[in-house]
């Protein structure tokens, strides 16, 4: 667990959080400020700072698409399609520097993004 790192509390249970999905690997919970009307943040339990922090061979990223393809099932936007973002470093838009994906569906998505 890194120190002051709100998902890393939120992961301990120690920040309370919408979760929608947990393995043991996994945990994935709504957006406190959702951007359409599904939008679920999945993160590791571990702690990577970024995808540039994760090791060639690990199966983090593995394991984060397929909880996203189970939740997109469960949210009942596996049909009308979603979208899986992964922000990164300062230009990619991450404020949070704990590694996460962004499912984001419910709406059609516009592209290019901002
Ligand atoms: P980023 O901008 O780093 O790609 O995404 C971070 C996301 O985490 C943002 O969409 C933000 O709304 C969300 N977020 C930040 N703090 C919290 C929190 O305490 N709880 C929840 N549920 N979401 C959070
Ligand atoms: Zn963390």
């Amino acid at each position: 667990m890194a120190e002051d790192c709100i998902f890393c509390k939120i992961a301990a249970g120690e920040i309370p959080a919408d979760v929608v999905y947990e393995d043991d690997h996994i945990l994935a919970f709504r957006d406190i400020n959702p951007q359409a009307p599904v939008h679920i943040v999945i993160i590791p339990k571990t702690h990577f700072q970024s995808i540039m922090s994760v090791p060639a061979g690990d199966p983090v990223i593995g394991r984060i698409h397929q909880a996203a393809n189970r939740i997109a099932l469960r949210e009942g936007i596996a049909d009308t399609g979603f979208r899986l973002v992964n922000n990164c470093g300062e230009d990619g838009g991450q404020t949070v520097p704990h590694l996460h994906y962004h499912l984001l569906g419910g709406r059609y998505m516009e592209w290019p993004p901002g």
